[in-house]
């Protein structure tokens, strides 16, 4: 009787970890390019939209954590999606994590490195990163109503979000800042509205300056894209298998 109860308990927890279900949301899209780098192509000089890197890098995350977990993409093509939308679809698919990827740009060239950020506010610089970045599209009451939201979600997940913000830059930094020679900027809080309207464990991965030639050179090849990837799919998957390992029997 024990042996099948234990064998219950095993397959209920098998089954729990296929349905673990990840949201990955590469940044911008259609109409909004994000940050913007340029590259001299011969005499043409070339305008590379922070928008593709962020869509090809999440494709090859979403392609290799398909194999193990139900993975969806906010946006799978060059399209507009707004904040509310990236939200509303990590509710349909009942995400247990949030995943959102982006390339930082600076008004200094020299600025470089890559950072991890995870949803918390219990910090001032997460809230100064608020008003510089995320901000910039909403106004008033929305603002009020996206705090009120904000503080409620950050204090159930931020536990969470941080464990899967270590875990994953754990390995950006062994497998891409090294390899690379990317400057390790760290492990961050912040508020990014999208993460907190998604109302899961959320990241924000800022992969690197597009606003650094050397850096954007680096971004824009596969190498570098599908290394970036693969190390953000370990992270998640020591994630997951931190929160799902069976008890001792
Ligand atoms: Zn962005």
């Amino acid at each position: 009787m024990k042996l099948i109860s234990t064998l219950i308990i095993l397959i209920l927890l098998q089954n729990s970890s296929i349905a673990q279900s990840i949201l990955i949301d590469p940044g911008h899209g259609g109409e909004d390019c994000g940050a913007k780098g340029k590259l001299w192509k011969g005499k043409t000089l070339k305008v590379i939209c922070e928008k593709d890197i962020a869509l090809s890098i999440a494709k090859i995350i979403h392609k290799r954590l398909s194999k193990n977990f139900s993975t969806y993409l906010t946006r799978s093509l060059d399209r507009t999606v707004t904040l509310e939308e990236r939200a509303e679809l990590a509710d349909k698919i009942k995400a247990d994590i949030f995943i959102s990827i982006h390339i930082n740009a600076s008004t200094s060239k020299h600025s470089h490195g890559l950072e991890t950020f995870y949803l918390d506010n219990h910090d001032n610089a997460a809230v100064r990163k608020v008003e510089q970045v995320e901000n910039k599209n909403l106004k008033g009451e929305q603002v009020i109503i996206n705090k009120i939201l904000a503080d409620l979600v950050i204090d159930r997940t931020a536990p969470s979000s941080r464990k899967m913000a270590k875990l994953v830059h754990t390995e950006l930094s062994k497998k891409v800042s090294k390899k690379y020679k990317i400057t390790d900027r760290g492990v961050k809080p912040a508020i990014f509205y999208v993460m907190a309207l998604s109302k899961r464990p959320s990241i924000l991965l800022e992969v690197g300056f597009i606003s650094n030639t050397k850096e954007l050179k680096k971004m824009i090849t596969k190498k570098f894209q599908t290394d970036y990837a693969n190390a953000v799919a370990l992270g998640v998957e020591k994630y997951f298998s931190k929160q799902t390992a069976p008890p001792l029997l």
